[in-house]
Formats: C-alpha cells, sequence, structure tokens
C-alpha cells in the first residue's frame, strides 16, 4: 500500500488536464491574462451557483475578505466579530481594514461559531463601548454556521455581515424561513467571500478568489478598491489596490464548476464510508469523534475532521504508515504571537482551545477510494489496539 495523501488534486486534474492545457494554449495566443472575457463569464456563472447577483473576482480569499469589509463600511477603529476557531487569513483580512478582531468561542458540536455565543460577546462588546459594525460568520471545514440566527441577531443590532465561505463552496443551510431545498452560503449575507486556492472545494492552478453579493452599492466598491479605483483605465475615482482573478485561473475555474456538486457529493459518500466502518469498530468508538450530520446544513467536507484520544502520538503513528493526517488549526488565533497585542490568554476560548489539542483532519478528496479509507480506518484501530 502507497502513501495515502491528505489532499491528491493529481485524481481531481487527470480527467481535465487536456482541456485545462488546450484552454491555456487559446489565452496564450489570444494575450488575454487579465480582466478578460473568461473572468467575467466565471464572475457571472459563481454568482449564479452561490444564489447571488454579483461576483467580483479577486487574487486571492484573503482579498475577497478585505475589500468585502471595506466595502460594507469598516473603517479603522470598528469591532468586527469573528470566529476563534477559524484559518488566520480571517483575523488577518479583519486586522488590515484597522478594525479590532473580536473572536467568539465555538460549538463542540458543529466546530462553528452559534448565535448564543455571538450574541453574548457582542453584548460585551457594546458594554465596553467597542464600536461593532460586522460579523464574519465561518464557514469552516464545510460546514455552513446557523445563518437564520446570526442573520436575526445581525438586524438587531444593526450590524453588516460579511460570510468567509472560503472552505465551503456549495454547502448549505436549511430552516424554516426558507424553502425546503435550503440555500448556499455566500447568499445570506452581505456579502460572502470564496477562495480558489487549489485545494479548496473549488480550486484554480493558483491563486483567486470572489467575493459575492446581491448588494449593487457592494459590488461597486469590491470592483473599484481591488482595480486601482478605477472602471474606466487611467481615470481613478478612489484610492484602490492591485487585487483580480487572473484570466487562467478563470478560465480552469469555469472548466470545474460543473464538477462541484459532483466532487462535494462524493466527498459526502467518503465521509459516510468512514462513519460507517468507524462505528463498527468499538475501540474507535470510545478514541474518536467524527462529525456528525446534523440537520440544519449539508457538510460539503472541504476537511473531514474528527477528534482524537491521543492526538499528537496517532498523528506521528499514522504519518509512520503512510497516511498523511493534518491538524487545522494546530494553535488557534488568539494563542498566536502575530496577535500579541490582543492580550488573550490561555482559557479564553476553552473548546477552541479543547478543539486544537483534539481535532485530526483525515484523508478525504475527490478520487480517494474506499479501500483507502478502510485502510486509514485499520490503521486507527491498529494505534488503539496497541
Ligand atoms: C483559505 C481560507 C482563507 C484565505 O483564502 P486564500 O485564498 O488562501 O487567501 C480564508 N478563510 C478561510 C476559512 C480559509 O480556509
Amino acid at each position: 500500500m502507497g502513501i495515502i495523501p491528505l489532499v491528491d488534486l493529481r485524481r481531481q486534474h487527470h480527467k481535465l488536464s487536456n482541456r485545462i492545457l488546450a484552454e491555456i494554449k487559446s489565452l496564450l495566443e489570444r494575450g488575454d491574462f487579465i480582466q478578460g472575457r473568461k473572468t467575467r463569464e466565471f464572475e457571472q456563472q459563481f454568482a449564479r451557483y452561490c444564489g447571488t447577483i454579483h461576483g467580483i473576482g479577486v487574487g486571492s480569499g484573503t482579498d475577497a475578505l478585505f475589500w468585502a469589509l471595506k466595502a460594507v463600511g469598516v473603517v479603522p477603529g470598528d469591532t468586527v466579530i469573528t470566529a476563534a476557531n477559524t484559518f488566520v487569513a480571517t483575523a488577518l483580512a479583519i486586522h488590515f481594514t484597522g478594525a479590532q478582531v473580536r473572536l467568539v468561542d465555538v460549538d463542540e458540536n458543529s466546530y462553528n461559531m452559534t448565535g448564543k455565543l455571538l450574541e453574548s460577546s457582542i453584548q460585551e462588546a457594546i458594554a465596553y463601548g467597542e464600536s461593532v459594525k460586522a460579523i464574519v460568520p465561518v464557514h469552516l471545514y464545510g460546514r455552513s454556521c446557523p445563518m437564520d440566527a446570526i442573520m436575526a441577531i445581525a438586524e438587531k443590532y444593526n450590524l453588516k455581515v460579511v460570510e468567509d465561505a472560503c472552505q465551503s463552496h456549495g454547502s448549505k443551510f436549511f430552516c424554516e424561513t426558507i424553502h425546503e431545498e435550503g440555500q448556499r452560503v455566500g447568499s445570506f449575507g452581505d456579502a460572502a467571500c470564496f477562495s480558489f486556492y487549489p485545494g479548496k472545494n473549488l480550486g484554480g492552478i493558483g491563486d483567486g478568489g470572489m467575493v459575492v453579493t446581491n448588494n449593487t452599492e457592494i459590488a461597486e466598491k469590491v470592483r473599484l478598491f481591488s482595480n486601482y479605483g478605477s472602471v474606466e483605465k487611467y481615470i481613478h475615482q478612489i484610492k484602490g489596490g492591485n487585487s483580480r482573478l487572473d484570466t487562467i485561473q478563470a478560465a480552469v475555474l469555469l472548466i470545474k464548476l460543473p464538477y462541484l456538486d459532483e466532487w462535494n457529493k462524493e466527498r459526502q459518500r467518503l465521509a459516510d464510508h468512514y462513519r460507517k466502518l468507524i462505528s463498527k469498530c468499538s475501540i474507535l468508538l470510545l478514541n474518536i469523534i467524527v462529525p456528525e450530520n446534523l440537520k440544519n446544513d449539508e457538510h460539503v467536507y472541504h476537511l473531514f475532521v474528527v477528534r482524537a484520544q491521543q492526538r499528537d502520538e496517532l498523528l506521528v503513528y499514522l504519518q509512520k504508515h503512510g497516511i498523511m493526517a493534518g491538524i487545522h488549526y494546530p494553535v488557534p488565533i488568539h494563542l498566536q504571537k502575530a496577535f500579541h497585542e490582543y492580550n488573550y490568554q490561555i482559557g479564553d476560548f476553552p473548546i477552541t482551545e479543547c478543539l486544537a489539542g483534539e481535532i485530526l483532519s483525515l484523508p478525504l478528496f475527490p478520487g480517494m477510494q474506499d479501500e483507502e479509507v478502510a485502510t486509514v480506518v485499520e490503521t486507527l484501530n491498529r494505534f488503539y489496539s496497541r
């Protein structure tokens, strides 16, 4: 048995590589690299996929968050609330707008922010006299946050919502007030941000990102901000930066988008297979907690994150046996040196901290074989049976 990688993109690209190469060749021949027709086409298709009117391609998911926050009106001195359990980029994007990053702990079953935790953080911020402007719910690992509760709280406190959907392309949330088919993440907030980093559920062959929104004013602002503050070449209405989705990435993403639902279904099937094999084994049931299918959301398993006893020893054991598991993420944001000025302490976000010590991402990606899932589960079993 060879190595089982955490993610193997080659298996996803194998059957598409001829089309991708032909597309790149034709862009080379046309000399079409930045803000091309393919970029506009992909923006429209991806926005439609999410159920939004506008899509604005940008250079990365981090840039999408930064410019979306600016476009909804975040200014230096504001407070922006996000989850303590997230990839560092969420907090970095908030920080670089000049706003204060206010973290909230997460729920131990969904690993995401909840309405209850969010509201108590807002009340605490108000009590401290902070000017709370926006919330960034993070749909981490492929699972939607409880968007009914979060949107209701945003309305109650008059806050903007910028969804971080960088790990959740295609994931849905269900609740009584929306139709039974559910609604895709990215279509709830004032704006939402996606990353097309190659390893994401929908990824390019380089960096890329997008802001989607139903709000025309926000869309126009992001468009201006990300293109030197200019719509007409060499005419600058405001001071903007340079962050665009290049034509090659857009062309590749256009080829890949029609497969996204299929790939997400495959991820769900692999997750079910893990659950089935793990549930058959009493030793594993004692030592591992698998992510459950919750009734309000459709998880798209960007990562298959379990909680494991003796996690660090297990990770080394798996690696020694050719299984490339990972930890997302080993050090929570509030305990990162980069955020030392906030003076957060150990114990400030107990669930996030507990998760950081137990979580383990097992290999899961489109193209993974059932036998490989079985090998991972057998190896877990051998570890706990020693
Ligand atoms: C990947 C990711 C980002 C940043 O996206 P980039 O394209 O890498 O800049 C932001 N937030 C989350 C939750 C992510 O997973």
